[in-house]
């Protein structure tokens, strides 16, 4: 069985090299994320060489995510193999930039150089400041001038560049730095295909890049925008953030820190039937099956945990350090589309039945896309194929959750690029076609190289009219394989 669910891999350390990467990719990667938190640009690019060359090899499309950092707070640098917290120990929180001018109150005091600047206007006594994933936490005791005063609760091994997160904090940073332009115009300077933004909260957050989008590069403006979700206050806007994105990241590793993880399940839930009505793209990520960075095998709770997402209806599941710095990068995506292959098996029975898109505008396209579900399912068809030049068409039927697998066809190679991370899509890039007869050739021929369908059997082909026109899918045809037309 064709596997449907897309697997986005970061890319990192443990795969820099050709003969892992290309293991990577045929152990199922659909979708390479490059990190933008980490690596230098000089790293990345080398990646998105190997992953262009290995693309072409495999003759599909791995689609690349560039995932910028946003306002991510870090500690600063500390001396090598990091300095023990103890539970109880006051510490100071400094600007990594002060000077040491604030004398330490409490003696010998730790300090502790914080790479973020507005931490002392942002905190009062009694907030928790929370380090490495919240793996550490501190207790605010004093704020004086711009250093911090704390006690350590939850003590352990503090290391250089871990992040710090402020919860209930409200903090006037920028969604998007300097950093990120920096990263965007690098990214779109060398192809990348689809972008995820940080530390989302509200909708304005992904019209800012789209603005920075258009001042750098307006021919990439269509770059699909991922808003990962991971905030607090972005779970008031949830409606306005996707509906301004083309999809959403459950970023369960920064939410939970931020929320609580008994949370995280409700909120997986929540945005992925959000996402399915507004017919946006939806990616559940972070320690899927994080045990396999050490272990060749995961534990049953994340192979649970990997089966329940596609029970839920995400389109895509992510592995993060378990590829990017992981010890068994190709074992977890092999154990991952065995995973998501027996869970789709069984989906039927398990799966939420997904509610097709119902928060956006009843048009035609809807409707073609609807019926061609239908249709497949009425007939018994083989597939829908479908021709879009800028992948909407794609992501409508992929919505529509049809039994049977997509066959998109573009002559975009922008947009076949992106077709990776499209649940159920088998991407193809074909010539232009000026005419309904020339896009069932392109049909034909990719379907006899890729499939055993025989002349005489069924598919639903939905496309926009007139050709070449770049309209949202408004025909549905029933048709018979090796039928021209012309007898
Ligand atoms: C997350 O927090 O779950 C996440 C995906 O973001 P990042 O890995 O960039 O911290």
């Amino acid at each position: 069985m064709v596997r449907k669910a897309r697997i986005v891999a970061t890319i990192g350390p443990s795969v820099d090299s050709e003969p892992v990467l290309r293991s990577l990719i045929q152990a199922g990667v659909d979708v390479a994320r490059l990190n933008f938190s980490h690596g230098t640009h000089e790293e990345h690019l080398e990646r998105i060489r190997l992953l262009r060359a290995l693309s072409k090899e495999f003759d599909r499309p791995v689609t690349i995510l560039q995932d910028l950092q946003g306002p991510k707070m870090r500690v600063g640098d500390l001396p090598d193999g990091g300095i023990p917290l103890k539970a109880g120990q006051v510490v100071l929180l400094a600007p990594t930039d002060s000077d040491g001018a604030e004398p330490p109150s409490g003696g010998g005091s730790i300090r502790i150089p914080m790479d973020v600047p507005q931490l002392a206007r942002s905190v009062r006594p009694g907030n928790r400041v929370l380090l490495d994933d919240g793996q550490l936490e501190l207790q605010v005791t004093e704020v004086r001038g711009d250093v911090v005063e704390a006690r350590v609760m939850l003590g352990g091994l503090l290391k250089s560049h871990k992040g710090v997160n402020l919860p209930g904090a409200s903090l006037d940073i920028p969604a998007f730095t300097e950093k990120d332009r920096l990263d965007l115009e690098f990214g779109l300077k060398h192809g990348i295909d689809v972008l995820a933004i940080s530390f989302v909260r509200q909708p304005q957050d992904i019209e800012v890049v789209r603005h920075a989008i258009r001042e750098i590069d307006p021919n990439k403006l269509d770059t699909p925008i991922i808003a990962k979700i991971e905030r607090p206050e972005a779970l008031d806007h949830l409606h306005e953030i996707i509906h301004a994105a083309d999809g959403v990241m459950v970023a369960r590793g920064d939410l939970a820190v931020e929320t609580s993880p008994a949370l995280v399940p409700i909120i997986q839930k929540r945005l992925i039937e959000l996402a399915h009505r507004h017919a946006k793209i939806v990616i559940t990520a972070t320690q899927m099956l994080d045990s396999m960075i050490h272990n060749p095998r995961p534990t049953r709770a994340e192979a649970s945990d990997v089966a329940n997402a596609i029970f839920d209806g995400t389109d895509a599941v992510m592995l993060s350090g378990e590829t990017a710095s992981g010890e068994y990068p190709v074992e977890a995506v092999t154990m991952m589309d065995s995973i998501i292959r027996e869970a789709e098996a069984n989906a039927d029975k398990w799966g939420h039945g997904i509610q097709f898109p119902d928060e956006v505008p009843q048009e035609d396209s809807i409707s073609i896309a609807r019926a061609a579900k239908e249709l497949a399912e009425d007939r018994n068809v083989a597939n829908v194929a479908l021709f879009t030049q800028t992948g909407r068409t794609a992501v409508l039927m992929s919505k529509a959750r049809p039994k049977v697998p997509i066959l998109a066809f573009t002559p975009e190679e922008r947009t076949y690029r992106r077709l990776g991370l499209l649940w159920g899509v088998k991407a193809f890039l074909v010539p232009y076609a000026s005419s309904v007869e020339s896009m069932l050739s392109h049909v034909e021929v990719g379907i006899a190289a890729s499939t055993d369908l025989q002349p005489g059997q069924q598919i639903v082909f939905i496309s926009g009219y007139p050709v070449g026109e770049r309209r949202l899918p408004n025909f549905a045809l029933l048709y018979t394989l090796g039928d021209t037309g012309s007898s």
